[in-house]
């Protein structure tokens, strides 16, 4: 972002009261065995208006990070559950803020119709910043039915080259440490995503949070997080097994104390951050890519240093 627009652009989340196809019955019910869905929205009142929701975002942003231009993230659900003219409005919207200078739309492989990608693809095409970023998180058939994800790995390869052949900027969410996958799960589902054609990545330990499938079967023994050590050395060999121009949107995630059960360390987003690059450098990566551990412990250090922010983002 610094590269193509000068400045630091951030993201701000909005919530446009979606729902939720592996919830409502078309695709599934009871959703993933890892989605709290009350975490979405805790309070169950309806959000308010997306304008109001920037409005309210860009002020926290601006004063903690010093960013003048923003991407309105679609993050909650399944953000092309819609029909085509309702989610044409609400992007706008978006967009009719002036330093919303693009979308970020979260949605699952099987729920992203021709039609859909043509509005996005139009988005693009009149000069805005869109990323379709579709949740994965694995390739494989059977651990995504163990996980409840109601598709299948075949849903995500047609949802990719029907974006692709728009031409359209695509990140896919992953996650290590589901039930019955190892570090090879991983690298394969890598592997095969890459193979596919992606530009940009998520990836995140899996967490366990109250009010899931996932927490009772972590409760009787039957799932074990990923140790700390285990989620850095898995994420440093996924970063190296991955071409330099797929960009990393996230390499952890964090959950709210309130609702996390497991593991602990999840909750410290900067020890992971800062602990997998001390990582890579220490396997000489540091020389082939110029990344340095950023010492950071917060957005407000990043936002102190930009020159270090900005050498981070060039790396
Ligand atoms: S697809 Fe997303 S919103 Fe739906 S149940 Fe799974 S994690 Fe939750």
């Amino acid at each position: 972002m610094l590269r193509r627009y000068g400045q630091r652009v951030h993201k701000i989340t909005v919530s446009a009261d979606f729902t939720c196809p592996n919830r409502d019955g078309s695709k599934g019910r009871g959703g993933c065995t890892f989605c709290n869905n009350v975490s979405f929205n805790p309070s169950g009142r309806r959000p308010p208006g997306i304008g109001e929701q920037i409005a309210s975002g860009r002020s926290v942003i601006r004063k903690r990070t010093g960013a003048r231009k923003y991407i309105a993230y679609f993050q909650t659900y399944t953000n092309t559950y819609a029909d085509v003219s309702r989610l044409a409005e609400l992007y706008d919207q978006a967009l009719a803020e002036a330093d919303v200078i693009g979308l970020a739309v979260g949605t699952r492989p099987d729920c992203v119709p021709d039609a859909v990608l043509d509005l996005l693809a139009a988005y693009q095409q009149r000069g805005y910043e869109v990323w379709l970023e579709l949740g994965l998180q694995s390739a494989y058939d059977d651990t995504l039915e163990r996980i409840n994800r109601g598709h299948g790995f075949a849903d995500y390869q047609s949802a990719v080259r029907r974006a692709r052949a728009r031409g359209l900027q695509l990140c896919t969410h992953l996650i290590a440490g589901l039930p019955g996958e190892n570090a090879l799960h991983c690298r394969t589902t890598l592997e095969r995503v890459i193979e596919l054609g992606v530009d940009g990545l998520k990836l995140h330990p899996l967490h366990v949070v109250k009010g899931t499938q996932l927490a009772n079967q972590w409760r009787r023994g039957e799932y074990r997080p990923l140790s700390f050590d285990e989620y850095v050395q898995l994420a440093a060999d996924l970063i190296e097994q991955t071409p330099r121009e797929v960009i990393f949107h996230r390499v952890t995630a964090t959950a709210s104390p309130a609702i996390l059960l497991a593991p602990a360390w999840c909750s410290q987003k900067w020890s992971v951050l800062n602990r997998i690059t001390r990582e890579l450098r220490d396997r000489k990566a540091t020389a082939a890519r110029g990344v340095s551990d950023s010492g950071f412990s917060s957005a407000q250090d990043c936002n102190r240093s930009p020159d270090r922010c900005r050498a981070l983002a060039g790396a």
